[in-house]
């Protein structure tokens, strides 16, 4: 077996080097991974880590993700939509504390309803957040689901800023028949890997930064999936990858299943994201919200292994507790402000500064895109 240093210093890895860095659990081994992905990270993307401040505005799902808190079958769970001006208002709450950036996730609808409130809110967002500071608007990044190529373009459109543009879809995992074990309803399976897979590709062509990530840890996932997971955002040419422990909901249907022990879980998903970022060298990588229900540092140590953006929640603290995806979900009770200097203050003690008023693009999109100065 090749010498973890040794390994480390490579710029190509096999799968069979991948998986005997994801199987690190020796604390001197861990601190080595630790350090080239930080390094690497600084080599490619500089000090700066981006704010993405996310607004969760409503819990409604049509659809019935087994692990997930917020499924649709879950009646212990008050439903809950923000009102236009409460959305607006968060966003220029963003923008008035320098955020570049902020991220609309909700859960999944494909009625007309649903579309046309989020075109009317991204046209406004717009219109109130461009200025001096951030002269294209604020950048949006949105997670909304699985949506029609005609519905993706709109809301770029309505979002008024294409270089500012973002998707985050998720695939979950790459493994086809643990993706639908995930996905499995009494009468039908929900979602299709092949849909999603497509559907990142009608991303690309609305014009969007196209982003996907994978949960971690999801019982009967193996270190070989994980490896498969990484080949998948390879081959994708994503531009963004936002990913984050698996943990078990109250609400869910799959809480039976278990989950993986959380120091074991905290390990697994650090070298993950770890090596993700060796193999892929200059996309954005967000410390999920779900490190930090593991461990109350769990996003400083994902900007340690390779993360450079954080998520900072900034939805109003009335419906923050309704949209628990999983159990012990950090920031229900604060307000955006101590939240936002809590994290200024993570960020700094990590080695990083926080990049404000930027928009923070991947520079993968922008070597695509021409963007690059
Ligand atoms: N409906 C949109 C979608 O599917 O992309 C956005 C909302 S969905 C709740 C956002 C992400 O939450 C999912 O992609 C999933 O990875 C994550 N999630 C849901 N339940 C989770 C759990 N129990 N543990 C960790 N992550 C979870």
């Amino acid at each position: 077996m090749k010498k973890i240093d040794t390994l480390l210093k490579q710029t190509e890895f096999s799968d069979e080097d991948i998986v005997r860095l994801l199987q690190i659990t020796d604390p001197q081994e861990a601190t080595l991974l630790q350090k080239a992905a930080f390094n690497r990270t600084t080599e490619h993307l500089g000090n700066q880590v981006y704010y993405r401040g996310l607004i969760e505005f409503s819990n409604i799902c049509t659809l019935d993700c087994r692990y997930c808190g917020i499924r649709k079958s879950n009646h212990l769970v008050p439903r809950y939509e923000l009102t236009k001006e409460q959305v607006v208002e968060a966003a220029c709450w963003a923008a008035e504390n320098h955020y570049g950036s902020i991220c609309l996730q909700s859960g999944e609808r494909r009625d007309s309803k649903f579309i046309d409130f989020v075109t009317d809110v991204l046209e406004t967002i717009h219109q109130k957040t461009v200025s001096d500071a951030l002269p294209s608007g604020l950048g949006i990044t949105l997670s909304l689901g699985e949506q029609t190529l005609e519905v993706y373009k709109q809301w770029a459109q309505a979002a008024g800023n294409p270089i500012g543009l973002r998707y985050l879809l998720r695939f979950e995992t790459s493994n086809l028949k643990l993706f639908n074990h995930l996905h499995y309803s009494k009468s039908h399976h929900d979602k299709g890997l092949e849909r999603r897979y497509q559907a990142l590709k009608d991303l690309r062509e609305a014009g969007y930064q196209v982003g996907s990530g994978v949960m971690i840890g999801i019982p009967g996932q193996t270190l070989e999936d994980l490896c498969q997971d990484i080949r998948t955002f390879q081959k994708l040419d994503l531009d963004m990858i936002g990913m984050g422990p698996y943990i078990t909901s109250p609400g869910a249907d799959m809480l039976g299943e278990g989950m993986m022990e959380k120091k074991a879980l905290m390990r697994l998903a650090l070298n993950m994201i770890a090596v993700t970022r060796l193999v892929i060298h200059d996309i954005n990588i967000a410390a999920a919200t779900a490190l930090q229900a593991l461990e109350d540092d769990g996003r400083e140590k994902g900007i340690l292994h390779g993360c450079n953006v954080i998520m900072p929640n900034i939805t109003p603290r009335i419906v923050r507790k309704n949209y628990q995806l999983y159990a012990n979900k950090p920031f229900i009770e604060q307000e955006p402000s101590d939240s936002n200097k809590f994290l200024q203050h993570c960020i700094e003690k990590t080695g990083r500064t926080v990049g404000l008023n930027v928009l923070g693009s991947s520079i993968h999109w922008k070597k695509r895109a021409g963007q690059m100065q």
